[in-house]
């Protein structure tokens, strides 16, 4: 079978409920676009509470069903490794859809593509290895244990910048535990999320066990958030969207996993190779044209190599390549949606402004195709302030503000004065001052002389409005289950009907 853009009629794209490919029930479409060309790609169908609702009854139904309920843990591992084995054979098609709906370089959305398997086979051995605790209980002739199980119907909220990347952390533990899950891709970049759906159901997920429901945060989303038939949301995007999206789920006192924006410290010492580092800050700030929430998009220098570095910082920023996503020499693609281009020209703006200066790129190309699309030139901002607008707000595009510092404790007051606090690097040989760096940041992860590694088998997540809860490793067993306590009385006496037993 070759994975397709599933479309139910012409260019439009359904809802993936119960199993099914279906249209919504008030008929509506929204346009999505090419981001390298600007002009409509197809249509994807505007969900409402009805549908999102048909959504839950049927992700609580399939959590129910003795098919899925009273599957073995074996069984369901296998199932979440044959999932694995079709993205794996279908890698290339999938990466081919992502890429022409967010606009993100070809070559890296095959990486991410034919990495995903592998997160999937390391989740899949996750169904055999959740384990309740048995308890002492301070009383003769009894047990007391903990059971792990399943939390229920799962609500996913995916961002538009890598779908079905930031989606495989989550909803692969959630399988194999035994949740079912309702996903809501963004509306910007739906096509993978539903390309996906059709190789869940041809592993053989029961029905219903997965449902895709497409549309705005404000339709869609917010019914999802405001359903009480949800046992947890996960969400990945914006801080202000996570914000609302908790508020919404406090209505049903139902609990979140948050992974938000972020705007990270990247910093330089003296004691390094600049090369070295000029090249780390590039990659942590300028890959994905910026579009990445771990974007190390402040950079700060020590004073001594400071004008050495941004020298060497804008030479290699004039030679990023700008241009179209799928050609393979391509460094950097377009900003997936034509909002962002102008929000990022807002912040240059607004940083110029307040006293920075752009030393390379801050504006778009003005040729050709690139003039057509959605593009934007990598930029380096010198002369900033940690207060400046753009270095306080995530602008979400290939932009980095670069300013010097003079000791260990200054750099480390400017690296944490964010109200974010998501990712951070540092480029030393200085082990101990790593080890400091490490010790006192304020982000979840922390990068030495690298930066934008990642795994799926550690816990991450972010500290402060970067969000809280985890993804990865075995920690995601724990946000994805719940404990229940189970007592028994094998001592065969009566029980006091009016005092509890206390010995
Ligand atoms: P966004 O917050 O605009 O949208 C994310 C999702 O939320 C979309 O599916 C959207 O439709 C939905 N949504 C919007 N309003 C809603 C509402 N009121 N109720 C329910 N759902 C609603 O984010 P985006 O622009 O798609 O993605 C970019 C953001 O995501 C950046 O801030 C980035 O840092 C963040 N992000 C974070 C991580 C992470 O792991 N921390 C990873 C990727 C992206």
């Amino acid at each position: 079978m070759k994975t397709t853009v599933k479309t139910i009629e012409g260019s439009r794209q359904g809802l993936f409920i119960g199993g099914q490919f279906v249209a919504p029930m008030n008929g509506r479409y929204i346009d999505s676009f090419d981001p390298t060309t600007g002009e409509r790609w197809y249509e994807l169908a505007e969900a409402e509470a009805d549908d999102v609702g048909a959504a839950v009854s049927s992700a609580q139904a399939a959590f129910r069903n003795p098919a899925w309920r009273r599957m073995t843990q074996t069984d369901r591992g296998r199932l979440v490794r044959r999932l694995a084995d079709l993205v794996l054979e279908h890698a290339d098609e999938l990466a081919d859809i992502e890429t022409r709906d967010n606009g993100k370089l070809l070559k890296e959305t095959r990486a991410q593509m034919r990495a995903m398997p592998d997160a999937y086979h390391y989740f899949a051995g996750m169904a055999d290895k959740l384990q309740g605790e048995t308890i002492p209980v301070n009383k003769l002739d009894m047990l007391n244990f903990n059971l792990r199980e399943p939390i229920g119907v799962v609500g996913m909220i995916t961002p538009w910048n890598s779908p079905l990347m930031l989606l495989t952390g989550t909803l692969a533990p959630c399988l194999a535990i035994g949740n079912t899950v309702v996903i809501k891709p963004s509306e910007h970049a739906t096509a993978s999320t539903l390309a996906l759906a059709e190789l869940i159901a041809e592993a053989g997920f029961p029905a219903g066990v997965v449902n895709v429901v497409t549309g705005t945060g404000t339709s869609a989303g917010e019914a999802l958030t405001r359903h009480p038939g949800i046992a947890k949301y996960v969400f990945t995007g914006s801080t202000a969207t996570g914000r609302r999206i908790a508020a919404n789920a406090a209505e049903n006192l139902i609990p979140c996993s948050m992974e938000l924006g972020g705007k990270s410290p990247h910093v330089v010492f003296a004691d390094v190779d600049i090369e070295h580092a000029v090249n780390g800050v590039v990659s942590g700030v300028f890959a994905a044209a910026g579009q990445t929430c771990v974007a190390g998009s402040r950079c700060f220098v020590e004073a001594s190599v400071y004008d050495r570095f941004v020298e060497a910082l804008v030479d290699r920023t004039q030679r990023i390549r700008v241009g179209h996503p799928t050609v393979d020499e391509t460094d950097i693609g377009p900003l997936a949606l034509a909002d962002q281009l102008s929000k990022v020209e807002g912040y240059v703006a607004s940083g110029v402004k307040e006293g920075a200066r752009v030393a390379v790129g801050g504006k778009r190309p003005q040729s050709g195709e690139l003039g057509r699309g959605w593009y934007f030139e990598p930029t380096v901002m010198t002369d900033a302030q940690n207060d400046m607008t753009f270095m306080r707000d995530e602008l979400f595009g290939p932009v980095v503000g670069v300013m010097p510092f003079s000791s260990e404790e200054q750099m480390i007051e400017l690296a944490n004065d964010t109200r974010y606090g998501l990712a951070s690097g540092i480029w030393t040989k200085d082990i101990d001052r790593a080890l400091r760096f490490a010790n006192q940041i304020e982000a979840g992860t922390v990068w030495i002389n690298t930066y934008r590694s990642s795994s799926f088998m550690s816990a991450n997540g972010g500290f402060k409005e970067s969000g809280y809860g985890r993804r990865g490793g075995f920690e995601v067993m724990r946000e994805f289950s719940r404990l229940k306590n189970v007592i028994i009385d094998y001592s065969g006496a009566m029980q006091d009907p009016f005092v509890i037993r206390l010995k």
